[in-house]
C-alpha cells in the first residue's frame, strides 16, 4: 500500500496537476500530507474488518486509502464534485469503499448508515473536517444520536481546546457542555500548518471523542438543558443571576434567587464555573418551577 499513498508532498502535487484541480478556500481545502499524522488518526480510531468508518470530505483520498486499509466497510461524503474522479481513480481497488456525492449537512445519515453499515460491529466517522463547517457537522452527529463510536477529527485546534475544556478556563463554554454531554473528549496531537497543502493560516489538533452510551448528565428535556447553559453563557462576563433573569424574566428575579439556592449555587457564580451536573441541576429546577419556557 504505502508505494502508492498519496499523503506526500510529490504524489498529492501530481494528482493536482494530472486533473488540473485548483484548491476552493470556501470549501476549506487543506490536503494532508504527512504520513504521521495519517498514522495518528487511524490508530486513534481503532479500527479492524469487522468496523465501518465514515469520512467527511476525503479530498483526494489520502486518509480514505488508509482507512480502506483498516476497516471493513468505508464510506466517503465529498461535496465538490471535481474531487470525484480522482477519488475513483485512487480508490479504484477498494471495492469495500463508497464515495457519496454531497453534502454531509444535507444528507440523510440515518438512512446512509442504515444502507451501509449494516453489517458492521461499530462505525467511527474519521476525518479532516473542512474548518468553516467544523461545529455544525460535529453537532449534526451527535444530535442525531447515530450509532457511533468514535469520532475522530482533525479540526482547528482552538476549537479542539474548547471541546475539550473543563471548567473554570476561558476555553470552556457552550460547546464544550454540548460535547462533553454526549462524549468524552480526548487530544491526541496538535498538528502545525505546515502539513497540508495549502497551508491553513491556523495550527489543527486530532480530537477523539468517545461516545458514551448515555448522556453524562440525565435531564428530562434535552432542548431545555441546553437552551439553559446558552443562556448561562449568554454574556460571558456577567453573573448566573444577571444571565438567567434575562432567561426568565425580570419580574422572576426574586424566585431565580430561591431557584439557585436550591441548587446550592452561588448565583454570582459565572457559566464557566459550572460542571455539567450543575447546569442539569440548575435546568431541572428551573423546569420545576416552569420558568424561562
Ligand atoms: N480528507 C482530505 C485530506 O485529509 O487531505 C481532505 C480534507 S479537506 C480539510 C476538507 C474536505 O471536505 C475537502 O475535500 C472539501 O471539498 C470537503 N467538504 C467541504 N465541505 C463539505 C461538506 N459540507 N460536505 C462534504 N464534504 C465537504
Amino acid at each position: 500500500m504505502s508505494g502508492h499513498d498519496i499523503a506526500t508532498p510529490k504524489r498529492t502535487k501530481e494528482i493536482i496537476a494530472k486533473y488540473g484541480f485548483s484548491f476552493k478556500k470556501s470549501l476549506g481545502q487543506n490536503f494532508l500530507i504527512d504520513q504521521n499524522i495519517l498514522n495518528k488518526i487511524v490508530a486513534a480510531a481503532e479500527l479492524d474488518k469487522s468496523k465501518g468508518a465514515l469520512e467527511i470530505g476525503p479530498g483526494i483520498g489520502a486518509l480514505t486509502q488508509r482507512l480502506a486499509a483498516e476497516a471493513g466497510t468505508v464510506t466517503a461524503v465529498e461535496i465538490d464534485n471535481r474531487l470525484i474522479p480522482i477519488l475513483e481513480e485512487v480508490l479504484a481497488d477498494q471495492a469495500h469503499t463508497t464515495v457519496v456525492h454531497g453534502d454531509v449537512l444535507k444528507l440523510d445519515l440515518k438512512q446512509l448508515f442504515a444502507d451501509r453499515f449494516k453489517d458492521v460491529s461499530g462505525v467511527s466517522v474519521v476525518a479532516n473536517l473542512p474548518y468553516y463547517v467544523t461545529t455544525p457537522i460535529l453537532m449534526k452527529l451527535l444530535e442525531e444520536k447515530l450509532p457511533l463510536e468514535y469520532i475522530v477529527v482533525m479540526i482547528q485546534k482552538e476549537v479542539a481546546e474548547r471541546m475539550a475544556a473543563k471548567p473554570g478556563g476561558k476555553e470552556y463554554g457552550s460547546l464544550s457542555v454540548a460535547v462533553q454531554y454526549y462524549c468524552v473528549p480526548q487530544l491526541v496531537c496538535i498538528v502545525p500548518h505546515t502539513v497540508f497543502i495549502p497551508q491553513p493560516n491556523v495550527d489543527s489538533a486530532v480530537i477523539k471523542l468517545s461516545l458514551r452510551d448515555k448522556p453524562a448528565v440525565d435531564v428530562p428535556d434535552e432542548a431545555f438543558f441546553f437552551r439553559v447553559v446558552q443562556a448561562c453563557f449568554a454574556q460571558r462576563r456577567k453573573t448566573l443571576a444577571n444571565n438567567l433573569t434575562a432567561f426568565v424574566g425580570k419580574e422572576r428575579r426574586e424566585e431565580l434567587s430561591a431557584v439557585l439556592a436550591s441548587c446550592d449555587i452561588d448565583p454570582i457564580r459565572r457559566g464557566e464555573t459550572l460542571s455539567l451536573d450543575e447546569f442539569a441541576k440548575i435546568s431541572i429546577a428551573l423546569m420545576e418551577a416552569g420558568m424561562g419556557r
